[in-house]
């Protein structure tokens, strides 16, 4: 039945069902009834262009086309028409599809216009406007709400732009409900007050009002969640049933020793993931566990602790850093940490001598070597462990999936694995994107932390700022300048880059002042070379592309400035910041920006002022960009929602996984008769989707 072909629909012809299928994926008439409207028009309202003020989301206009030309050259060039109503005037901007929309619209012709205003130098504007002649409104195929579908300039050309669509799908309408029978269990319809599947489904493609919309799009994100949530959960369960863990049941005289010289209190934080941890470690199940903290917010004493726990119980404990620096200076201080304690660190990285490596290996194979810290050279297939127990992946985003499931080969029985990453992702979303790890959360920083004062200043006060810069060196404190690399225009950049570096070593000379230069363009031994210089304090000023992102620590760094601030995004610029206020001192960071940057820019950067808090900080990141960019969640399929919105729907988000829970919990086969709906519709979804394994 849901394999019944498009061409069975009126109204698409071979040619058409071919069209949808190379632009939209749909094949079936199922897959077209899945094609959900994104929006709804409420035909009635219309904006005056004259009332139009900066906080509407999008506008309706009626009016005429008065003029229509194109304007600029190369990569300033665009469309622009005036659209006028009788209360006034508005430009219409096209940067793409400038041809196509050319023949499609006609100067002198009225139209509906909807889109959202922007202003820019004094005027509104509309970019890309979605544009319907304003003869085919005079009569809605259903009164109020009409749906508007997604579409593409080829669909349009043949007859289906939104309009289109709509008349198609409302002709088979009929057909729908045997296509989509009840996938939730009826206790779950009744409890929480649903809508029936297919009652729903007609209902978006054809409101009857306001209301009964709402309650269909409600059922239908409802179910989507939930199923993601049910998957997920499923999983989680299945790598727990089939993975066993090693049982960490002792808390040791090395895990105690360290605890009790710590020159430090934990935060309550710490203390409550290192619970979670322990809990993990002596359950006998694995431990597939993400640690987010913000920078500072002290994750290394949580995974050293984790490792003694390893190394208390006659197991091994590996730490992987994504790069040699960062692994250096983890093996530095946790050698300081542990050697005194007569626990036995190495360090192995590619730059590892082959006498120093061949000793590793020995000690590793016989278990002497009890904690190895390392790049991913720990990956690599000479490297043997006796018994390795528990491996912990500092900066996690920088680790691909296949370089993680090279650890799990390491031992006949994988290791518990505990990932650590700077970069917070809000709970919600990490419930869907980690949907299967467990994911402990450090939200406090340790006390008496000065909070990085974050200011944000035009290009034309940059002589102001070398003069900041130099009175903190005079203090003895050191500074970075880092600017944006990103591929595309990489000449460009790199030209930004060394212009900057030439000004800087003109104001800061020889050989009152040193300046290091690191970019990704050098080869990686010159660049540890360099930074080196900077963590030894020989280099007062390092010049940076952002190479210098992740982990480095030079405590005695004050000072912070970004240069074109407004191309980085959020959680980017707070990572860079990260880079000071590790020391005692004052530290400072200072955006650099030109005056004319977008509104998203502005936000970004007032956001950055205004909090030091990376919980906040993604949150204003993930309503800004959408889920799909955030650093950290790229794998993850599960976020590319029909319906659903993971940032508006955090609730419902939260709701549903309740309600998994309590129903996995209840019946974990999904053999009970209540949830047969349920799990006969799983059936035929998990062969579709891969519910890849993020760790
Ligand atoms: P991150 O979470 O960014 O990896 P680190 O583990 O490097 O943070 O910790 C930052 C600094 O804070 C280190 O110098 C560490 O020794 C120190 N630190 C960690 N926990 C505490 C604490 N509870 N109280 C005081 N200082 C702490
Ligand atoms: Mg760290």
């Amino acid at each position: 039945m849901s394999e019944l072909p498009l061409t069975y629909v009126k109204g698409i012809g071979p040619q058409r069902a071919e069209v949808l299928q190379a632009e939209l994926k749909i094949n079936s008439l199922k897959d077209l009834f899945l094609h959900l409207p994104f929006r709804y028009v409420d035909r009635t309202q219309f904006h005056r262009i004259a009332k139009i003020t900066s906080d509407e989301e999008a506008v309706q206009i009626r009016g005429v086309l008065r003029t229509l030309g194109e304007v600029g050259t190369g990569r300033t060039r665009r469309l622009v028409g005036i659209f006028q109503d009788d209360s006034g005037q508005i430009e219409l901007v096209w940067f793409k599809g400038i041809r196509w929309v050319m023949g499609a619209l006609q100067v002198g012709a009225s139209y509906v216009a909807y889109g959202k205003p922007t202003r820019f130098k004094n005027t509104w504007n509309i970019a890309h406007p979605e544009m319907e002649k304003a003869g085919a409104m005079e009569a809605p195929l259903v009164a109020g709400l009409q749906p508007v579908y997604s579409t593409t300039e080829k669909l349009s050309a043949r007859g289906m732009n939104s309009r289109g669509m709509e008349r198609i799908i409302k002709g088979v309408l009929n057909e729908l409900p045997p296509l989509f029978p009840e996938n939730l269990p009826h206790y779950l319809l009744d409890a929480l007050n649903l809508m029936p599947r297919a009652q729903a489904m007609m209902e978006v493609h054809a409101p009857r009002d306001v209301a009964s919309l709402k309650k269909a799009r409600y059922r239908l994100k409802f179910e989507e969640l939930f199923m993601i949530q049910v998957g997920l959960l499923r999983q989680k369960l299945i790598n727990q049933r089939k993975l066993q863990g090693f049982t960490f049941s002792e808390v040791g005289e090395h895990f105690h020793g360290f605890y009790e010289k710590l020159p430090f209190a934990l935060t309550d934080a710490q203390k409550r993931v290192l619970k979670e941890i322990r809990r993990d470690l002596r359950s006998g199940k694995h431990m597939n566990r993400l640690l987010q903290g913000d920078v500072g917010s002290g994750k290394t004493v949580v995974a050293v602790l984790s490792m003694l726990l390893a190394v208390d119980n006659g197991y091994q404990a590996a730490l992987m850093a994504p790069t040699e620096i960062l692994a250096q200076q983890h093996f530095q201080g946790i050698y300081e940490w542990l050697n005194p304690l007569g626990i036995r660190v190495e360090l192995l990285t590619g730059s590892t001598r082959k006498a120093a490596r061949r000793d590793i290996a020995e000690s590793l194979e016989s278990g002497e070597l009890a904690i190895l810290i390392g790049t991913h050279a720990l990956l690599e297939d000479p490297v043997q462990f006796a018994n390795l127990g528990l491996v912990v992946i500092d900066e996690q985003h920088r680790f691909g999936v296949a370089q993680r499931a090279k650890l799990w080969k390491k031992n006949k029985q994988p290791p518990h694995v505990l990932v650590m990453t700077a970069t917070p992702i809000p709970r919600t979303l990490a419930m869907t994107a980690y949907g299967d790890l467990d994911v402990s959360t450090i939200d406090e920083l340790p006390p008496g932390r000065k909070d990085i004062q974050t200011v944000h200043r035009f290009d034309n006060a940059r002589a102001r700022i070398f003069g900041f810069m130099a009175e903190e060196i005079a203090k003895g404190r050191q500074v970075y300048v880092v600017y944006p690399l990103i591929e595309e225009s990489q000449v460009m950049d790199y030209k930004d880059l060394m212009d900057g570096y030439e000004s800087i070593v003109r104001r800061f000379p020889m050989p009152d002042f040193n300046v290091s230069i690191v970019h990704g363009k050098m080869k990686a031994q010159d660049k540890d070379w360099e930074m080196q210089r900077f963590v030894k304090g020989e280099t007062q000023i390092m010049v940076a592309t952002t190479v210098i992102e992740v982990g480095v620590n030079v405590p005695n760094a004050s000072v912070m400035v970004i240069e074109s601030a407004e191309r980085f995004g959020l959680s980017q610029l707070h990572q860079l910041r990260g880079r000071v206020g590790r020391g005692a001192e004052q530290s400072y960071c200072i955006l650099m920006s030109g005056e004319d940057i977008s509104a998203d820019a502005r936000e970004r950067l007032a956001t950055m002022c205004r909090t030091n808090n990376g919980f906040e900080i993604a949150e204003v990141d993930l309503r800004l960009r959408g889920p799909g960019n955030l650093m950290g969640t790229q794998q993850s399929g599960a976020l590319n929602l029909a319906i659903a919105d993971i940032v508006k729907d955090q609730e419902l988000l939260q709701l549903a996984r309740a309600k998994a829970t309590q129903m996995l919990e209840a019946d974990p086969e999904l053999s009970l008769p209540e949830n047969a709906p349920l799990s006969h519709f799983l059936k035929g979804k998990i062969k579709k989707i891969g519910w890849g394994r993020i760790s």
